[in-house]
């Protein structure tokens, strides 16, 4: 351990500057909100004259040179604005930046891919490094990580992945296995790793926290839980905050902009800093500004991204506007009632929504199902992707499932099963149990 303590500063340093970054965000949580606003305004502005001079699709776009001033009125970045002006939405200094290609998987379609750059990458880190102090976890303390596949996340389980995992001191548990034995292992490396904090999926961790609790383990108390990619209800909330002994803090974040906002230990909202992510709230219909503490449409800015500005980007979650204050000495600003797109609800052919853990617990207590994935395909149809254990799943088990999602969704509706060998690889930062390719 004393090795890795050691390890861990130079070599991120020479990497990508990540504890001088976390050093600077740091600085930035106790500036006035007067000053927080001055210094957003002029980084707005230079990514605005950035993006005019250097980037094809934005000298087109914006006509004349933007005004932060006038921010409200530049045009919003769809999700097919990028996969279709991919090429020119990148710089044109980019061979002068340290840049690489992320990607979000989605669902259905094509990946939606961005370009990132280094320095984005370690405000990224630096940012998720002042998240992870509120939650009283400092530098390199043992971290455990209920998530997707690390495959997912590193695209290959490389050594220099691996080794980077270690010196953070992050242990992974794989959040889409769902079998008992997979509870218990979660439950034994909680328990031997003794991790500062836990950062998992929100359905992933609630579900190992009903299991500690149904079978009355003992398991270790971290100084808190941090959840994410999905919505956290009020009951998993308590939930976790039972059997964890710890307070819960909510976060949110998304593959293009890394961990956006998270709650400090006062739990009054989800604090985001604005000199990194510029936070809109709009109406969806009209797309103009909603009140205070009204919820809209999440859009967002990145200020700390040049290879590829992404500028009034419509993310497609919800939220609003915390209008109170914060007892933290932190003046960031505060979203709430974040939830996750309105495609991770099902919707019924009479357009009721649905939420999606009704039908998640049409699978509760089949111990053959070691991991599924439920996808709303059509307004009436429902399917089912299980990965089992035995080669013939029962024909009862198969028709109570098909009996109790018609109680759910409606006897129009039509439910297939897919029995596939796993997953298909997924968005790691989307709660992914439950896809919805329909809309309310
Ligand atoms: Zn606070």
């Amino acid at each position: 351990m004393a090795l890795r303590k050691h390890l861990w500063k130079p070599i991120l340093n020479y990497r990508h500057s990540v504890p001088k970054r976390y050093e600077t965000i740091s600085g930035w949580e106790s500036l006035s909100s007067a000053e927080l606003e001055r210094r957003t305004t002029r980084r707005l502005q230079s990514l605005l004259d950035h993006a005019y001079e250097n980037v094809p699709y934005y000298r087109e776009t914006f006509e004349e040179q933007p005004k932060a001033t006038e921010f409200e009125e530049l045009p919003l970045l769809e999700k097919a604005d990028l996969q279709n002006e991919f090429e020119r939405l990148k710089s044109d200094d980019l061979s002068a930046r340290e840049w690489k290609t992320n990607a979000t998987s989605g669902s259905t379609g094509q990946p939606t891919e961005f370009v990132q750059d280094g320095h984005y990458l370690s405000m990224r880190e630096g940012l998720k490094l002042v998240f992870d102090e509120w939650g009283g976890r400092t530098l390199s303390d043992p971290k455990v990580k209920v998530w997707g596949s690390q495959d997912d996340l590193f695209g290959e389980k490389s050594v220099k992945s691996k080794a980077r995992e270690w010196l953070r001191n992050i242990t992974w548990i794989n959040a889409y296995s769902m079998s008992e034995d997979d509870f218990r292992d979660a439950v034994q490396t909680i328990n031997s790793e003794q991790p500062a904090t836990i950062h998992a999926y929100v359905e992933a961790i609630t579900n190992v926290a009903a299991f500690i609790e149904e079978n009355d383990l003992a398991v270790y108390s971290p100084s808190s839980v941090m959840t994410t990619a999905g919505t956290l209800r009020p009951e998993m909330r308590a939930q976790i905050e039972r059997v964890f002994d710890c307070p819960v803090h909510n976060r949110y974040g998304s593959r293009e902009f890394g961990t956006v906002a998270s709650e400090c230990r006062y739990g009054t909202g989800l604090h985001y800093c604005p000199l990194i992510h510029y936070i809109e709230i709009l109406d969806p219909d009209t797309l103009e500004p909603v009140e205070p503490g009204e919820p809209g449409e999440i859009v967002i800015t990145l200020l700390s991204n040049y290879s590829m500005p992404l500028i009034r980007y419509r993310i497609g979650d919800v939220a609003a506007f915390h209008t109170g204050d914060c007892d933290c000495r932190c003046n960031w600003p505060m979203i709430a009632n974040v939830r996750g797109r309105v495609t991770d609800h099902f919707v019924t052919p009479d357009g009721t929504l649905v939420y999606p853990g009704a039908l998640r617990k049409t699978l509760y207590h089949y111990e053959w199902i070691n991991r599924f994935q439920i996808h709303q395909t059509s307004t009436d149809t429902i399917v089912f992707r299980l990965v089992v254990s035995r080669d013939d799943p029962p024909q009862s088990a198969l028709e109570e499932i098909i009996s109790q999602t018609e109680r759910i969704m409606g006897e129009e509706v039509a439910v297939d099963f897919e029995f596939p060998s796993a997953i298909q690889r997924s968005d790691s930062g989307k709660y992914r149990y439950t896809i919805s390719d329909v809309s309310s």
